[in-house]
């Protein structure tokens, strides 16, 4: 039996990839839009192609004995989804349903879908748990939403179990050094940060100093890429013990940290200093989001290994490279 991983290309995908291989076989469907062949485990059989592509489904469902989906395939831009929501709809829903269509005319019952915290909008909360209002306030975090509903639909009528995990800030990069985060353009704050600490960038822009925090500017939850890795394989291993099924997980490390406290870190680990300058907030940015994962804690026994400094050596580690 095989693991079917959309998005094994992608930054977590391929992380999680990393984790599967060796203990089980793995089929890798990626259009390679926003993913690299480079990121491609050796010893993984690769399908370039969309999953909303009903005929590459049935192609690979009837030439591989698929046991269960991880599903990473998906755009994450919170400012894209903005300026091009059909994209997101299309993409992010459209796709999945599909997807979904074809596991359940093939008898694929086991489906790992990657969430996040932007389920939840502008939380009443410094501290997310499950149990949280989610109250999406952009085209992103809505069309995973709108997944996470489909799922529970879907898994009442078939013989269809899932578990999703609602990512907070993945960063940082595998031990191996082989595989990192590579984003074209790149949006995220701690890859800006270092790729400004070596020289490719002229400065880092924050965005926005008058949020309601110590500082002034948003906090975040940063978790390591391979804690995110390793959350997607005990809960395949939950699904297939048959213990835990249709459930929503947070993954984050349980702290936040700011942007101002981010790039301090980060001048840390590298031993440069940044240049920085303060601009307005950027649109859909709220001021906090932590996750509690004492969730998945109880039920699958994961927590998080590697904490902030850690996170940013390995992806400075990487960056550098
Ligand atoms: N951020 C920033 N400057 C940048 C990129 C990001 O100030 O060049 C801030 C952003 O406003 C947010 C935090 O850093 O508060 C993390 O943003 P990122 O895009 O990395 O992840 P997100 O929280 O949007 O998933």
């Amino acid at each position: 039996m095989s693991i079917l991983v959309c998005g094994g290309a992608g930054y977590i995908g391929s992380h999680t990839v990393k984790e599967l291989i060796g203990n089980y076989e793995v089929v890798v469907l990626d259009n390679l839009s926003t993913g690299y062949p480079f990121l491609l485990e050796e010893g993984v059989t690769f399908v370039k192609g969309d999953l909303g592509d009903a005929s590459v489904l049935d192609l690979v469902f009837t030439e591989h004995k698929i046991d269960a989906v991880f599903h990473f395939a998906a755009n994450s831009l919170v400012g894209e989804s903005v300026e091009n929501p059909l994209m997101y709809y299309d993409n992010n829903v459209s796709s999945t349903v599909t997807l979904l269509k074809k596991m359940v005319e093939h008898g694929v019952g086991k489906f790992i879908f990657s969430s996040t915290a932007a389920t939840y909008g502008i939380p009443d909360t410094d501290l997310i748990t499950e149990e949280t209002v989610t109250n999406p306030i952009n085209p992103y975090g809505r069309s995973k939403l709108m997944v996470e509903q489909v799922l529970a639909d879907v898994a009442h009528v078939h013989d269809f179990q899932y578990i999703v995990l609602r990512y907070f800030n993945a960063a940082g990069a595998h031990d191996s050094g082989q595989i990192g985060e590579s984003h074209n353009p790149e949006t995220h704050l701690i890859p800006i940060v270092l790729q400004h600490l070596l020289g490719k960038r002229d400065k880092i822009s924050v965005f926005g100093t008058d949020y309601n925090t110590a500082d002034g500017t948003c906090v975040r939850d940063y978790i390591h890429v391979t804690d995110l890795a390793i959350a997607h394989v005990l809960a395949y291993e939950g699904l297939v013990s048959g213990e835990v099924f249709n459930e929503v997980f947070n993954l984050g490390n349980g702290s936040g940290y700011s942007v101002k406290e981010i790039i301090e870190v980060c001048e840390k680990v590298s031993g440069r200093s940044a240049t920085v300058e303060y601009v307005d907030r950027r649109h859909g940015d709220p001021a906090v989001l932590v996750a509690s994962s004492g969730k998945i804690n109880k039920s699958l026994g994961w927590k998080p290994r590697f904490q902030l400094e850690e996170i940013i050596k390995s992806a400075w580690r990487w960056h550098s490279k």
